[in-house]
């Protein structure tokens, strides 16, 4: 089959023949077809091999992608459509053997450090596979993933309630918290970007009109004109760049709190007397629990129209090159790679 792999510890990625997923008796993992994969940040951070993903060279040659929805083929979920949480639970460690996967620190990533859904098939742990609702389609079932992400944001954030919140990146990560921040009552969603125009244009769509370039003018400029110059209550970054978090702080009101997102791959020098002085809340998000994968879905079918936006471009796998080159060149919104008869 095809399969888009990471082969070198080097920058770049190949689409190559591989032999398809061996199945045997022994394992509890079930084979799943791809319908659909989403191109996400971090695919094309391993793409350019920046630091923060050098801890899968120990797994290389990896198939990538971690987004995606398919067809389970075997077990008590064959036929189904499914979406598989990428990351894997050790089954052993102290957490896993309670019961508690999510406090499992021993996890192997789908997509990462074992072979993921840039390929027609994949090998997944039963246990990671989510049935999916008839009537929500593959172009969202694909943004499972990074929508348990915004979710779990929301949830570090706290009540945002009647209050005035920034999203810095208008990224999928940064959509789906608009979106969920206004569902949940945000008195004002303005949302920040960098020459962002493919993003800037699902967000549009998606119904939010308070966007700010900082290309094109100061962050400080561009969201006083959305907001009178009052502070923020919530900002969350999701743009993955440090100094963004200054920034951010610099426009938060007393006791207002950052929600940090972004993978980084440089540290920060931060000047923290008048986070102290003003009592501002610096918080990290990352992983939700296993139990928010349900939750997500049933999100997205409520939340439906307002979503569909997100997804700008869909491209056979054979294409996969061109689908990275929109991502990096930012002329794309979400990208989703679909496999084709052919590529098995
Ligand atoms: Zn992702
Ligand atoms: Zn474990």
């Amino acid at each position: 089959m095809q399969a888009l792999r990471k082969t070198r510890p080097a920058s770049g990625l190949e689409l190559v023949d591989v032999p398809a997923p061996a199945m045997d008796a022994s394992t509890t993992d079930v084979l799943v077809k791809v319908s659909a994969a989403g191109i996400c940040g971090s695919d094309l951070h391993v793409d350019d091999w920046t630091p923060s993903y050098a801890f899968i060279a120990q797994s290389i040659p990896v198939t990538i992608g971690h987004e995606f929805v398919g067809v389970a083929q075997a077990g008590p979920l064959a036929g189904r459509r499914v979406v598989v949480r990428p990351s894997v639970t050790c089954g052993v460690c102290a957490a896993c053997s309670a019961g508690h996967h999510d406090g499992c620190e021993r996890r192997r990533g789908i997509g990462m450090t074992r072979d993921g859904a840039f390929a027609p098939w994949v090998r997944v742990p039963l246990r990671n596979c989510v049935p999916v609702p008839d009537s929500l389609s593959d172009e969202l079932a694909a943004l499972t993933e990074p929508l348990t992400i915004s979710m779990q944001a929301l949830r570090i954030a706290g009540d945002v309630l009647g209050r005035r919140v920034l999203v810095m990146g208008p990224g999928t990560i940064g959509q789906g918290i608009a979106a969920l921040a206004r569902r949940a009552g945000a008195a004002q969603v303005v949302v920040s970007g960098f020459d962002d125009a493919a993003r800037f244009d699902a967000l549009r769509r998606m119904g939010f009109d308070a966007l700010v370039d900082v290309a094109k003018q100061s962050l400080a400029e561009g969201v006083g004109a959305h907001t009178g110059g009052e502070p923020f209550d919530i900002v969350f970054e999701a743009t993955g760049v440090p100094e963004t978090i200054t920034e951010a702080l610099a426009l938060l009101r007393r006791n207002g709190v950052v929600v940090v997102t972004g993978i980084h791959s440089r540290p920060l020098a931060l000047d923290l007397t008048p986070l102290v002085r003003n009592q501002q809340q610096l918080r990290g998000s990352f992983r939700p629990p296993e139990s928010d994968w349900p939750l997500a879905l049933a999100l997205m079918g409520e939340m439906d129209a307002v979503l569909r936006p997100m997804v700008s471009h869909v491209l056979p796998l054979s294409l996969a090159a061109e689908g990275f080159a929109l991502a990096h060149g930012k002329l794309a919104s979400k990208v989703l790679l679909k496999p084709e008869p052919g590529d098995e």
